[in-house]
């Protein structure tokens, strides 16, 4: 074990292991120390520690409490992790389509039967609300599974055809090799879902580098494939820095392709390096969804929606509702709504069933939080929350700002907390050339009961997902997935599933000539 390194605000701990009245009750709700006692990099079908010389210490946001310490994956890590996908990706790629999906369905029944720890786990490395972790995240990848095991029999290419008379044509969909994807720390279980489902029901084999903060429930995931009987180097888990681990990955090259999701800044740089290095490429990027309410909308469903879209997962989703545009009518009215409703939400231990709202993944990200609200006071009126409350964790009020300039930095920039900032519009195309006024384009809502204003929205509106009258569910079936700055790829359904292939043309001559008719262009006469 090497140096702590703790970006998560916690107090440091003895490694390997915390004595046992050290123990936090957050730690006998999931034991993570016994569950990952061998190591937090899981290559070629076992745990094993990180070689990087540097450790990371996991922590509770909820108490501040240190969770487990262990060490980071280094470059050594990454090739052999890298090493272990490509020994495994001819068999894996050689199985039929039907020996994946069965081996698929059986991963999902693992997790099926492991999902209460997979929630306990979510919720402790997270913060998040146990009763999101039991009934979206974990169903949500449970249900994923299930979808890309029957999408794994359904690959396709187009059908044959004598595209020249002499000529058979045919498209094979293949396989790309070794995925190398990234992730980040806000639905840590989902998207290791997002990345690794598609990938494998392709044939593929995958190393995926999740969050340091959040590595629990990506390793468990890993070990639920090899308990469900998908061989060994199939899916393989490196927990790193991006700086050394991250950007090793990215261009390593023995990957073909490189899956990232995570801010658009980090993504800029992800891109250089696998252009640099001529890789199939998939960004799921940052986001700052409007949410545009018409004067015919429903308004008590339209101030429900928004609360529920702001705060979903303490404001760390990159749909959430963030910038609310409200017709002129309305807009008083929604304020009051809104506000009311937000001085409702219950913050508190994310462990108790009655807690609406956790903590931040940490207090850093609290504190970058709290600083996007108080520079706006100098601009804007904050109508409820902007402020801590009095708790040892990373917490931070449900927060209501009006009154904001649309080129301001509440409005523009990515906050990724429970922050709402609601601004009024007079004309239909006024409200939605507002909400395609931010770099990003990742989703959206409109709220109307006009079916003619509803189609327009989402004709109108530059995202990669359009909610009429509601805003956040997301579908197996469906693909999520950027415009804009928020990226370009998509994440499960169908769409993403053909990410993860390459399409091959087969020609065969039909002639069995020697000398084919275009030959003379090359040399002779007819
Ligand atoms: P981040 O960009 O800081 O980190 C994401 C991942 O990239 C982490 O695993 C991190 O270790 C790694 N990383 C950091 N620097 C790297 C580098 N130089 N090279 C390679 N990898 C590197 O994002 P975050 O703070 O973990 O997550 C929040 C961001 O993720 C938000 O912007 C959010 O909108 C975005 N997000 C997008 C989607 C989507 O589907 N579009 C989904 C979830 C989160």
């Amino acid at each position: 074990m090497g140096n702590s390194s703790n970006s998560n605000g916690g107090t440091a701990a003895a490694a390997p292991g915390f004595p046992a009245q050290d123990r936090s009750p957050a730690q006998d709700r999931f034991p993570a120390q016994d569950r990952f006692a061998d190591g937090a990099q899981y290559i070629g079908g076992r745990l094993r520690p990180g070689t990087s010389g540097r450790d990371h210490t996991v922590v509770d946001p909820a108490t501040g409490h240190d969770v487990l310490r262990y060490e980071l994956a280094g470059t050594e890590d990454v090739d052999a992790a890298v090493a272990a996908a490509k020994d495994a990706f001819t068999g894996w790629a050689g199985a039929t389509p039907g020996e994946r999906s069965d081996a698929m369905h059986r991963f999902a029944a693992v997790l099926a039967e492991r999902a209460e720890e997979f929630a306990q786990a979510e919720s402790l490395q997270c913060g998040k609300p146990i009763k999101l972790s039991r009934e979206f995240d974990v169903p949500g990848s449970v249900d994923n599974t299930a979808f890309f095991a029957g999408a794994a029999r359904h690959l396709q290419g187009q059908s044959a055809g004598e595209y020249s008379a002499d000529h058979t044509s045919y498209v094979r969909r293949e396989p790309i090799g070794v995925v190398g994807s990234i992730a980040p720390w806000n639905y840590p279980l989902q998207m290791a879902a997002w990345k690794v489902l598609p990938a494998i029901a392709a044939g593929n084999t995958i190393v995926l580098k999740p969050a340091e903060l959040t590595p629990f429930t990506s390793l468990m995931f890993a070990q639920a494939a090899t308990e469900a009987g998908i061989p060994d180097g199939v899916v393989n888990i490196v927990t790193g820095a991006g700086r050394d681990a991250g950007e090793h990955l990215v261009g390593h090259p023995d990957v073909a392709m490189t899956s990232f999701t995570g801010s658009t800044a980090v993504g800029k740089r992800v891109a250089e390096i696998a252009t640099s290095t001529v890789k199939r490429l998939h960004l799921e990027l940052g986001g700052k969804a409007p949410f545009v309410v018409f004067d015919d909308a429903d308004l008590e469903a339209a101030v429900h929606g928004a609360v529920a879209g702001a705060l979903i997962n303490t404001g760390q989703d990159c749909t959430a509702a963030t910038r609310a545009y409200v017709q002129r009518p309305l807009y008083d009215a929604f304020v009051a709504g809104v506000a009311d409703l937000m001085r409702t939400v219950r913050l508190g231990d994310p462990f108790e069933e009655s807690t609406d709202l956790g903590p931040l993944i940490s207090h850093a990200q609290r504190d970058r939080v709290a600083a996007f609200v108080d520079r706006a006071r100098s601009y804007a009126r904050i109508v409820t929350g902007g402020a801590a409350p009095k708790l040892d964790g990373a917490y931070y009020h449900p927060t209501l700002v009006v009154d904001a300039a649309q080129d301001s930095e509440i409005v523009q920039s990515e906050i990724f907390g429970p922050v709402l900032v609601v601004l009024p519009f007079d004309s239909d195309e006024e409200g939605l050339r507002l909400a395609n006024d931010t770099p990003y384009g990742l989703a959206a809502s409109a709220w109307t009961r006009d079916v003619f204003r509803a189609g327009h929205a989402t004709r109108a509106i530059k995202a990669g997902c359009v909610w009429i009258n509601d805003h956040i569910p997301i579908l197996s079936e469906m693909p999520h997935g950027g415009y804009k700055a928020s990226g370009f790829g998509k994440d499960m359904s169908a769409y993403s599933f053909e990410e993860y292939t390459q399409i091959k043309h087969v020609m065969y001559d039909n002639t069995a000539a020697v000398r084919k008719d275009w030959h003379r262009t090359i040399f002779g006469d007819r």
